[in-house]
């Protein structure tokens, strides 16, 4: 029997806990709040998208960052697993559009409740309001945890638990840290371990925002805030370069813009092109080119000869935008549609084709999805979830430099990596 601690109760670090405990280890599972799955909480918009059941092979299509570093854990942990895993222990499931797996409650606690019953059943020995400040390295072979009890403190209005002053240490045969990204803070993912982890050699990629809105300054943009555009196309430019192009559902906010097309868009700019400034495109009208669009265009014109501008276009736009349209293609709002030129009508359709949008950046990486960028996948032996600089040492979830799109990935990622890494620091 080993002495193995799990630091992180997230996603990862549950799963880790509870597959080191299963294979018969003395587990203690410790997390600086006073709860577990802060952040498992807010997932899905409090329902939890737990996994995602495509086929194996198109889940790794989804992963933007590193995919085949994952094949062993994911192959070895499926979505199927993950289901089996929730069914077995009383928390049934549902597939919803899109594959996408939710509690049949739509409630995140009742994932997390499963797990929590799970950790008591197999007597994982949990540390709550207990913070990691410092690894127990020999010889380049772990040796155990340095932790402090928390204070709690308020950070921008919101309760979190910080390091006190007294430090004690905790043996252990083995480590495997899940103390996930840098995003939404408040949830105890303030990305300390990162620090620690460059302190001992170990590379920490550039920390990035993912799946994140966009936010732009053109003045025309706020006043749209609210705006829902269902199936549209948008292509994202840094500069010339095309780095996303993607046809689904976007929403304009007081900032700039957000909804799954942008946030999925963010991903593949910041991946490539971080706090770059950016262009986006809209293609409003993606199922009419662009000489359909001008025939049912000079239908309506037709159809609303004496109508203005404005008001013929109301069948074809959502309300809030039949002035932007006008304006930005240098049309009066108010001109009778009879008077309007050709080249008037080019601009129109053109402007519905290609609604440009100045981006300015991303917003703030603590209201990412995800972080892009962590411990680099170099020094990790993806067979085993062990780091190649330090023995003894497991990492599982959102701290490794992978990353996927929304839809259950990113919670699949942390479930299989927390399973092969509680399982390795069993056997080795
Ligand atoms: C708003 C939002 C919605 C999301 N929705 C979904 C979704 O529906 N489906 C999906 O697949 N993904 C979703 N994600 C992404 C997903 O939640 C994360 O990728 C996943 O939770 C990562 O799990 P983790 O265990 O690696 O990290 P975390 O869940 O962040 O857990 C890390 C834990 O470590 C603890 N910790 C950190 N440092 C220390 C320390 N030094 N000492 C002790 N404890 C420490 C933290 O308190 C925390 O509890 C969402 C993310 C957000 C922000």
């Amino acid at each position: 029997m080993k002495d193995i601690i799990v630091v992180g109760g997230g996603a990862g670090g549950m799963m880790a806990a509870i597959k080191a405990a299963e294979e018969g280890n003395k587990v203690t599972l410790i997390e600086r709040n006073e709860k577990l799955g802060k952040k498992v909480f807010i997932t899905g918009k409090g329902r939890c998208n737990v996994t995602n059941a495509c086929d194996t092979t198109d889940f790794f299509n989804q992963v933007i960052s590193n995919p085949k570093f994952l094949y062993s854990s994911v192959y070895g942990y499926d979505h199927d697993m993950v289901m089996d895993f929730f069914e077995k222990n009383s928390c049934p499931l549902k597939t919803e559009r899109g594959e996408r797996v939710f509690p049949v409650s739509d409630h995140s606690s009742d994932i997390i409740r499963t797990l929590e019953n799970v950790l008591k059943k197999n007597h994982v020995n949990i540390l709550k309001n207990t913070y990691v400040t410092d690894l127990v390295i020999k010889d380049n072979v772990i040796k155990g945890v340095k932790v402090s009890g928390t204070v709690p403190k308020e950070i921008n209005g919101f309760k979190t638990n910080v390091p006190g002053k007294k430090e004690e240490v905790l043996n252990a045969d083995a480590v495997i840290l899940a103390t996930g990204g840098v995003s939404y803070k408040v949830t105890g993912s303030d990305g300390n371990m990162f620090k620690v982890l460059k302190k001992y050699g170990h590379t920490v990629t550039d920390l990035r925002p993912g799946l994140i809105p966009l936010e732009s300054d053109d003045k025309w943009v706020s006043p749209l805030s609210g705006l829902s555009l269902k199936n549209v196309n948008l292509a994202l430019y840094a500069g010339d370069k095309k780095v996303f192009d993607g046809f689904g559902e976007m929403l304009f906010t007081h900032f700039g813009i957000s909804g799954p097309l942008v946030l999925t868009g963010a991903s593949y700019l910041n991946k490539k092109y971080p706090g770059s400034k950016a262009t986006a495109v809209i293609d409003l009208k993606p199922a009419l080119d662009t000489e359909t669009l001008d025939k049912r265009i000079l239908r309506d014109f037709d159809e609303y000869k004496n109508k203005s501008l404005k008001n013929a276009i109301s069948g074809l736009l959502p309300s809030k935008l039949t002035s932007v349209i006008p304006l930005l293609a240098s049309i009066d709002e108010d001109k009778k549609v009879n008077e309007i030129t050709r080249e008037e009508r080019e601009s129109l359709v053109h402007t519905l084709k290609n609604l440009k949008i100045n981006i300015k950046g991303s917003r703030d990486i603590n209201e990412a999805i995800i972080t892009i960028g962590g411990v680099s996948i170099k020094e990790i032996n993806p067979s085993t979830m062990e780091s190649k600089l330090i023995s003894g040492l497991y990492f599982a979830g959102e701290m490794i430099d992978v990353d996927a799109l929304t839809g259950g990935f990113n919670l699949q990622i942390a479930w299989s990596t927390g399973h092969l890494a509680g399982e390795s620091a069993s056997l080795t």
